[in-house]
């Protein structure tokens, strides 16, 4: 590890907590009220270090295995790590993913339900799980259909899963402000508290909206390796490419 790594670690933490503090007290909150997942998955430990050493204590995977190679030996190093995770789970990884992370933000159908709260009793450890909504309602895309929330929440509840609140990830390629407002108001009608939203390239306009979690990866770490990510469209307007 090297200094220019942990300077640079430090300044992109700083420069990030900087915005996230504009954006909350433009709308009368504070960088108090919302957690900053620094999202790590791609990027190896030797890059997620100089992060740690810079303070950053909540992480984002969203791969199980991914998580398994790389943090059971950074938690040795760090103390206080809480590991987020942030990608589609399939039911056979439950246990392993209730094992190991501290929230789940991909909640979003009765049989993975089931599957985690077999695995949390089995654990005796109850993880909180945000639930993912289809919030675009797009075909291929994970999340639980909006009107499939009240049902898969009551079961959450019977089934003695913390639920802290909603997670989303809006469509691509169009603004991404009035998916974040629906988020909120959803999670209003239900009496959820929390909003998990906002990534690299809306964290800001999420934070304006109610993000409580904001989930950040490429403007803490840098493009990540692979896939190829598209180039974000400059300009502003609701066909803009809100995402980094
Ligand atoms: C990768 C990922 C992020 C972070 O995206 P960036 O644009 O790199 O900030 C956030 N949330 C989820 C669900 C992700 O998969």
């Amino acid at each position: 590890m090297t200094t220019d790594s942990l300077i640079e670690a430090a300044q992109r933490l700083a420069t990030l907590r900087d915005s996230i503090d504009r954006a909350a007290r433009l709308t009368q909150r504070t960088a108090d009220d919302i957690n900053l997942i620094a999202v790590s998955k791609t990027h190896d430990a030797d890059t997620i270090r100089p992060l740690l050493h810079a303070g950053q204590r909540a992480f984002g995977e969203n791969r199980v295995q991914e998580a398994q190679e790389k943090w059971p030996a950074l938690r040795e190093e760090f103390s206080a790590v809480k590991l987020h995770l942030v990608g589609q789970l399939q039911s056979n990884k439950a246990a392993d993913a209730v094992a190991l992370f501290d929230v789940i933000h991909s909640l979003d159908r009765s049989s993975l339900l089931t599957a985690l709260a077999k695995a949390m009793d089995g654990a005796n450890r109850r993880v909180p799980c945000f639930i993912q909504v289809n919030i675009g309602a797009e075909e291929q895309k994970g999340g639980c259909a909006i009107a499939d929330l009240p049902a898969l929440i009551a079961a959450a509840r019977a089934a003695d899963i913390p639920v802290p609140g909603l997670m989303c990830v809006p469509p691509a390629d169009i603004e991404a402000a009035p998916f974040f407002a629906l988020l909120a108001k959803i999670a209003r009608e239900e009496g959820l508290e929390r909003l998990s939203m906002g990534m690299s390239g809306d964290y800001e306009t999420a934070i304006m909206l109610g993000a409580t979690d904001i989930r950040v990866g490429t403007a803490l770490f840098g493009q990540r390796p692979s896939p190829a990510r598209p180039v974000p469209a400059s300009g502003r307007g609701m066909l803009r490419n809100s995402r980094a």
